[in-house]
């Protein structure tokens, strides 16, 4: 390209991307940003081939171009949260936040923190928890608290029953219902296990259900009143052999106290409100 063919094609290309306010440097003859002042263009000289007008994006392009990416980043992790979230299968759970904890039980909390900050070393162990204790003491509050970090670093976590997973199972099989995908989720949280009543058929398909977690390798949190005695010694072999297999992926029972740390429930919270509204 002679000199005078570049200033040509340099002129052509400017109009092409030129907007309102740009002008011409007159020494270069290339386009500039009215708003920022910098070279839209430049000339590429690769010595290979002759030299030839490029355009050059300027500070105002490079900015847009920044925050439409910081846009779209914010929008996709937004909808990886909202997938994730629908693993916390029940609304109340999805308020079970360290930022709601009210610190009243700092062991237990400290715990569940570092569980969360330990996350990476706790699923190559497969090291799951057994929250027990009587009612009252916040066990599906901290596993929620857990169950949530997780899901806000998008970790996919599954937060059911096992009823739920048994009944899930047994309408997948006799209703073509869709099956939950355990492969999907890297921890299970299964709350207030012994308290569903689970007939021979109901036990086939939880010890089903736990041995499928179970051969998967992950983590698994369970939450119930039951005491680890009597998760030991069930009153029938059924029970028994899926208790045991729970508790060899809970090698970590933690005590829930709810005498010294009793924490608020939605129906003392309901209670409150109600006598502030008829006794005040
Ligand atoms: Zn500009």
């Amino acid at each position: 390209m002679s000199i005078n063919n570049l200033v040509e094609e340099t002129k052509k290309r400017a109009a092409a991307i030129r907007k309102e306010g740009d002008y011409i440097n007159p020494d270069t003859g290339l386009l500039h940003c009215g708003v920022c002042k910098e070279p839209k263009q430049y000339i590429v000289d690769t010595r290979i081939r002759k030299p030839f007008p490029a355009a050059l994006e300027c500070r105002c392009e490079r900015e847009q171009k920044q925050k439409e990416k910081g846009f779209w980043e914010r929008y996709d992790k937004a909808q990886r949260q909202k997938e994730l979230a629908k693993g916390i299968k029940s609304e109340a759970f999805k308020g079970f936040t360290f930022d709601t904890d009210d610190r009243r039980n700092t062991a237990l909390s400290k715990l569940c923190c570092d569980y969360v900050r330990n996350w990476g070393e706790m699923e190559k162990l497969s090291g799951g928890l057994l929250f027990y204790g009587d009612v009252g003491g916040g066990k599906s509050f901290y596993a929620g608290c857990i169950a949530n970090a997780l899901i806000k670093r998008e970790v996919p976590v599954l937060f059911t029953s096992l009823r739920e997973l048994v009944d899930n199972r047994q309408a997948a099989k006799y209703r073509g219902a869709e099956l939950i995908n355990l492969q999907e989720y890297r921890l299970f949280v299964l709350d207030d296990i012994g308290a569903e009543k689970l007939n021979k058929a109901d036990l086939d398909t939880a010890f089903s259900v736990i041995d499928d977690i179970y051969l998967l390798k992950r983590p698994l949190i369970v939450t119930t009143n039951l005491t680890v005695a009597q998760l030991r010694t069930p009153d029938n072999q059924e029970t028994a052999r899926l208790y045991s297999r729970i508790l060899e992926r809970c090698p970590e029972p933690v005590f829930v106290d709810n005498r010294e740390h009793n924490r608020t429930t939605a129906a003392d919270e309901k209670r409150k409100q109600m006598e502030k509204i008829l006794y005040t």
